[in-house]
């Protein structure tokens, strides 16, 4: 087994984060990504998506699981792609040494072109500006750039409006330096089985690939798939399907997912303090819960600024000693408080925010349903003061 932290945390990694896991050494507070599991995720995407392609959506630093582990868990799993948001995150992956295709799923402002060639990701385009932006760029490095040019069928965030395909296929026929490799679009209900808008869109980007055709266009991939239309529509998988979420082993939305798919994330933490409550005693900011009978409370060193919402004030759940616990009161920037009941337990004692033992769990999807959110908020928002130690085997 391998660890490791993320650039910028400066605490002393762990030895073993495995079975005896010990913790960080100034606060015990940490995830745990299972990169087997992001591995054996990818390839049972890639064998669902197939004959397409699998590409690996690793922005927000893989949905807080660790953008370079992540993303070399992936292409060991059979990822050909990876996709990232922004210029920096792709720039992150060549400074690790990985060379696959890495497309930028949004453009950035024109200013950062010439930025994103020199580290020779793949723009998606679709703004005049850009285009132009990115034309200049390619003809000072004196090398056509290969793009994928994204259309809206639907979604209205970015991409091409329908009434302008003709002049955007129309004019990146004519550029000398921009050549149209891929032809893409988004699916704004995917997840949603039997909305028959997501046929519509389908049925909109056919359009696009004609007319991008008819313009003298020669799109080698086409594209529409995130997670929940590679596991709910096989039929629209086309040449390449865009997984983010289920590549964690997330559901994209509730009863949406494969019985396959593995949870590659753990967020644990051991208790700092545990105390016994009077009946009648209150806790917290605002003496937002009373203990109704003599119990323990025990203080888990997490709060809101690593990322667990301050609306799990007596809502959310976390796991101790193969059980789950309740929150109670409020949760503070750095700290939350648990009820033990009258079993009780000892500072040191392992808990676990996402993941459990001994039977007991609690899911991004239990996050996400006290919330009323999805699972990509849940993983994603685990703030960078969080570090990640990574388990290869
Ligand atoms: C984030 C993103 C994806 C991945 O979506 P999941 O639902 O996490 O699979 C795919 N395509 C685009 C354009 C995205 O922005």
């Amino acid at each position: 087994m391998r660890t490791r932290l993320l650039p910028g945390f400066t605490g002393t990694p762990p030895p073993d984060a495995g079975g005896g896991d010990p913790p960080p050494a100034h606060r015990p507070v940490w995830v745990q990504v299972d990169l087997a599991a992001i591995t054996a995720n990818a390839a049972l995407l890639a064998g669902v998506a197939a004959p397409a392609a699998l590409m690996a959506v690793v922005k927000a630093d893989g949905y807080g699981h660790g953008i370079v582990p992540a993303a070399q868990a992936a292409l060991r799993g059979g990822a050909t792609w990876l996709g990232v948001a922004m210029v920096e995150e792709g720039a992150a992956l060549r400074r690790a040494g990985i060379d696959a295709p890495v497309l930028v799923l949004a453009e950035p402002p024109p200013a950062a072109a010439a930025a994103l060639l020199e580290v020779a990701l793949t723009p998606t385009v679709y703004s005049p500006a850009f285009v132009a932006a990115l034309e200049t760029a390619a003809a000072d490095r004196g090398a056509a750039v290969g793009v994928h040019l994204k259309v809206d069928t639907g979604m209205r965030r970015v991409g091409v409006p329908e009434a302008d395909w003709p002049e955007a296929f129309a004019r990146l026929a004519a550029s000398r330096w921009l050549h149209v490799d891929g032809l893409w679009s988004h699916l704004a209900v995917a997840d949603e089985r039997d909305n028959p808008f997501t046929h519509r869109q389908a049925a909109a980007f056919e359009q696009a690939v004609t007319g991008a055709r008819d313009h003298g266009l020669r799109p080698a991939v086409t594209h529409l798939c995130n997670s929940a239309g590679t596991l709910l529509h096989a039929e629209l998988h086309r040449d390449l399907v865009r997984c983010g979420i289920a590549l964690y082993g997330c559901a994209p939305a509730p009863g949406v997912g494969h019985p396959d798919l593995q949870p590659a994330l753990a967020w644990r933490a051991r208790l700092s303090l545990v105390k016994r409550l009077a009946a009648g005693e209150a806790v917290s900011y605002g003496l937002r819960w009373t203990a109704p009978a003599p119990t323990t409370v025990g203080t888990v060193p997490a709060g809101y600024a690593d990322g667990v919402p301050r609306a799990l004030t007596n809502r959310g759940q976390v796991v101790h000693a193969g059980r789950r616990v309740p929150i109670v009161g409020t949760v503070c920037m750095d700290q939350l408080l648990v009820d033990l009941g009258p079993a009780g337990g000892a500072p040191g004692d392992p808990v676990w925010l996402l993941g459990g033992d001994h039977g007991a769990t609690v899911s991004a999807e239990d996050w996400a349903a006290w919330l009323d959110t999805i699972t990509y908020e849940v993983v994603a928002r685990i703030g960078p003061r969080v570090p990640r130690v990574h388990q290869e085997a």
